[in-house]
């Protein structure tokens, strides 16, 4: 990613030379995004229907999530608002107010994302902003180990020299401390001014060689392992990731269009690699298609993601677990911000201070939001639970979860990923429905609310029931057939 777009963004500041080991590989296991990677992809040039069928993608309108709030609950969050996304009060304080009236329907009921997921349906939003239709996003489910080559072959078409090899050894400059030279297996040398260090949970430039103390979140983040096993696709294809939760963590459902990724992200601390394994096994809806394999992280960030000449992204900068699939999102915002703080000449330690201040924020506003799923839960079955329900949590969400609590406030970011309707479809989907709410949605009448979202809710589900099945949806607009 990062290589194609130095290439394709600054191609008379960057000569991109991209150096990759394809007997170390890629963790390949990311397959589920955000919707701001359809604008990476638009950015590169590159044609969306050529791109699903080259990396056998599918569309995702969010995240179903289940067993979450208690065993037997479940909620999508969905990429789009609730209700029309114009309303002069949010929605959900609408909701707040005919469910506190008369018991309304699920909040799901008036997300257009939410209907489409529900019923399997997909069609392109509409370009119309003053239809509901346009009330969605959508990202993509795709095979990480296609997506990489794809993108290579588009750094090396726009001039980014690619070397095969291992790097096994990093040469510093002796007085300044920055990066000189890395140097393969082979005895080749490769010198830079600027090194971008995509090199994975190893870290070899920003970790190993730096020293960039990694600071350490398992307090809150204990999951520490994931056994990953793909199976054939034998259920309806949803345009949804799921995630069900686990006695010791939870497992991943990712629907693709030749098969399906799953997989079981668990606390070691709690649970042995072979009951997950083996609880994984059990859970797969499919016959299998390779045997499990499991993967070690820790969740946490480098304190720095640039030091000296070096950047970190992607793995090699931090980790946060794959429940709401922001890691291939944080490299994409990694390079956003590298593009626009690309040095002239010299490195200017002030737009490095800058570009790691915005790299925190990401970070720190995706943990917060992390935590939160874990702790509201009534889950009391197992020990994992009674850790997270327990555990204290940052003050940065302590107030943002009274906020929520006491009037169905929503603290409001300039910077970061997940706006307004995602934390709402997480506080309210885990069990935290707010005791009040605006008081300007005491405007109408409780006659006419009632009849107001009645209509809207039925509005949804029309509009959802007439658009395709996902499934012949793809088959038309981008089958694996095309693929080259
Ligand atoms: C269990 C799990 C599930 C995940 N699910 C998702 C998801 O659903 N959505 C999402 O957005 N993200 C997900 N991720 C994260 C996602 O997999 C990564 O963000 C993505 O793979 C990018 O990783 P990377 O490029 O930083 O590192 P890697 O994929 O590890 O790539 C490292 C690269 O560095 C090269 N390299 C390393 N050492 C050397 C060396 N010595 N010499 C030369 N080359 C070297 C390798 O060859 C490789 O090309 C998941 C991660 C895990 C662990």
């Amino acid at each position: 990613m990062t290589a194609a777009a130095l290439a394709k963004l600054l191609p008379r500041r960057a000569d991109v030379h991209l150096v990759e080991s394809e007997a170390i590989g890629i963790v390949g296991v990311g397959e589920a995004t955000l919707p701001h990677i359809r604008h990476f992809n638009e950015g590169l040039g590159i044609d969306e229907a050529d791109f699903m069928a080259a990396t056998r993608a599918t569309f995702k309108l969010g995240i179903d999530f289940r067993d979450w709030g208690k065993i037997g609950d479940s909620y999508i969050h969905p990429f789009g608002t609730f209700g029309r996304g114009n309303h002069e009060v949010d929605f959900h304080h609408y909701w707040t107010r005919l469910n506190q009236e008369t018991e309304a329907p699920p909040l799901g009921d008036f997300s257009m994302a939410i209907m489409m997921a529900q019923l399997n349906r997909f069609a392109l939003p509409d370009p119309d902003p003053a239809k509901l239709q346009s009330t969605f996003g959508y990202a993509y489910q795709f095979d990480a180990t296609l997506f990489a080559p794809y993108l290579r072959r588009i750094a090396e078409g726009l001039g980014a020299r690619r070397t095969e090899g291992r790097i096994v050894d990093v040469e510093l400059n002796g007085e300044t401390g920055d990066i000189e030279a890395v140097k393969l297996q082979s005895g080749e040398r490769i010198e830079g001014d600027l090194f971008v260090d995509c090199s994975g949970f190893v870290s070899l430039l920003l970790g190993k060689t730096l020293e960039e103390p990694f600071e350490d979140w398992s307090q809150w983040l204990p999951n520490d392992r994931a056994v990953a096993m793909p199976c054939r696709t034998e259920t309806p294809l949803a345009p949804l990731t799921s995630v069900i939760a686990m006695e010791s963590g939870w497992r991943w459902r990712i629907p693709l269009q030749h098969r399906t990724g799953n997989g079981y992200v668990y606390s070691s601390a709690f649970i042995s690699d072979d009951a997950a394994r083996e609880a994984l096994v059990g859970a797969v809806e499919g016959e299998a298609l390779a045997e499990p394999r499991v993967l070690k992280f820790q969740a946490g960030r480098r304190r720095r993601s640039w030091v000296r000449n070096c950047i970190g992204v992607g793995l090699a900068s931090g980790f946060l677990e794959p429940l709401e699939s922001t890691s291939i999102y944080l490299i994409q915002a990694a390079i956003t911000l590298l593009v626009e703080f690309f040095p002239e000449k010299e490195i200017s330690p002030l737009d490095r201070d800058e570009f790691n201040r915005l790299i925190d924020l990401e970070y720190d506003r995706i943990r917060d939001f992390l935590i939160l799923h874990y702790h509201v839960t009534q889950r009391a079955d197992s020990p994992f639970w009674d850790y997270v329900r327990t555990m204290s949590v940052p003050d940065s969400l302590k107030e943002k979860m009274d906020m929520f609590r006491r009037h169905g406030r929503v603290v409001k970011y300039r910077e970061g990923v997940f706006l307004d309707a995602s934390w709402i479809a997480v506080y309210i989907g885990q069990g935290l429905v707010p005791d009040s709410y605006d008081m300007r949605a005491q405007l109408p009448t409780s006659e006419r609310l009632r009849t107001a979202m009645q209509a809207f809710r039925e509005e949804v589900r029309a509009a959802a029931e007439a658009m395709p099945d996902h499934r012949a949806q793809i088959e038309r607009y981008c089958p694996m057939a095309q693929a080259a």
